[in-house]
């Protein structure tokens, strides 16, 4: 707890919000990409304690919420097989696809179960040698590792049961067209987690390239709003920058075991995001060497063409164009026991996050 105190002292959380007062003299927007700091920034209110003109919006860092239709519409389409199982972190099962969901299926007669970690998938194919096991892969280069690992495992103990459906993906790219889209930013606050694998070093295009302000940061108040107060500093000394304020767990270079691993069994590869369509180089597939626990590869399926509901603005959300209250079915139609799109599903989608703190602007 008293670790956790430091970063929630009241005394410190007032001085840091005095000093942003005090440099903050014009305009500023910075986009929280990650969505566990969407969630951290919405539970511990910081937009109420900021001066209004500092506007902090959500970007693309909830793995859930930029998994495509597609990808839930072809995992549907495998747990609909006689001789399959489906083993997936819990958040993916509740995400709407074209027409149904896993929970859904789950319901009617499916084999699908939730786990930890791709490791309780093989312990499932193991025991199951006469199904085939395929693990929903999903998340960023914070979760790729474990995926990874998961795939050298199956590779060790000679698993044949044993595939991954990959949605994995990586940030940078990403970021890239949120630039390039023009959207009026000051800066990023960078994801904490991500960097935690990557090391800053892997956005330092951004000020490099666009002159956009950077710090890395943690999930806890005082992270928040001293990652607030760097940003507003680079800001106004026109010195933009990738500042590691998480120096706790992010360095400069990143995990060198885990980007290993990732190498090891991933390539680049292009990838579908909601709301952006094809990001070129923005996912992960198997490598060659590791084809044969390719879902994709080994297990033909065919889908429908998917369909996104028209209503929902997730995708929008996802790039920082609109924020949740600009939905006609956030709180009403749409709310975490009933939703209708992948952003009010997981804790770290932003219209869950506003909806659940109640700030709907
Ligand atoms: Fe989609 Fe629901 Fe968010 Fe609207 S409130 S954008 S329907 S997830």
């Amino acid at each position: 707890m008293k670790y956790i105190d430091e970063y929630r002292d009241g005394t410190l959380i007032k001085k840091l919000t005095a000093m942003i007062r005090r440099v903050a003299k014009g305009n500023y927007t910075f986009m929280e990409v990650c969505g566990g700091h969407t969630a951290a920034i919405r539970r511990f209110g910081i937009p109420s304690i900021l001066p209004d003109n500092i506007k902090l919006i959500s970007g693309p860092g909830c793995p859930v919420c930029v998994t495509g239709n597609d990808y839930i519409d072809k995992a549907i389409a495998y747990s609909r097989m006689d001789d399959v199982i489906i083993t997936t972190f819990g958040d993916l099962v509740r995400v709407p696809g074209s027409l149904s969901t896993l929970e859904k299926e789950k319901s009617m007669g499916a084999d699908i179960r939730i786990v930890f970690s791709g490791l309780e998938a093989i312990e499932i194919a193991k025991k199951r040698s006469e199904k085939r096991i395929i693990f929903l892969g999903i998340g960023f280069e914070t979760t790729a590792p474990g995926t990874a690992a998961t795939v050298k495992e199956a590779e060790k103990h000679g698993i044949k049961n044993f595939y991954v459906l990959s949605a994995h993906k990586v940030m940078p790219p990403a970021m890239d067209v949120i630039i390039k889209e023009g959207i009026a930013l000051n800066g990023f606050i960078c994801p904490g987690h991500v960097a935690t694998i990557t090391g800053s070093s892997e956005f330092s295009f951004i000020p490099l390239n666009y002159k956009l302000g950077c710090v890395i940061t943690g999930f806890e108040p005082v992270d928040l709003l001293q990652s607030i107060y760097m940003l507003v500093n680079q800001t106004n000394n026109h010195l933009p920058d990738i500042e590691i304020q998480y120096t706790r767990a992010v360095t400069q270079e990143g995990n060198k075991l885990a980007k290993r691993m990732i190498s090891d069994v991933f390539m680049l590869s292009d990838a579908t995001w909601r709301g952006f369509g094809i990001i070129p180089s923005s996912g992960l597939k198997l490598r060659d060497g590791y084809r044969k626990y390719d879902a994709e590869s080994v297990i033909p399926v065919s889908i429908p063409t998917h369909v996104e509901n028209k209503s929902c603005i997730c995708g929008e959300i996802l790039r920082g164009l609109k924020v949740p209250s600009n939905c006609s079915l956030f709180g009403g139609t749409c709310v975490p026991e009933n939703p209708v799109g992948a952003c009010m599903v997981s804790n770290e989608g932003a219209c869950n996050a506003y909806f659940k703190y109640g700030i709907h602007e």
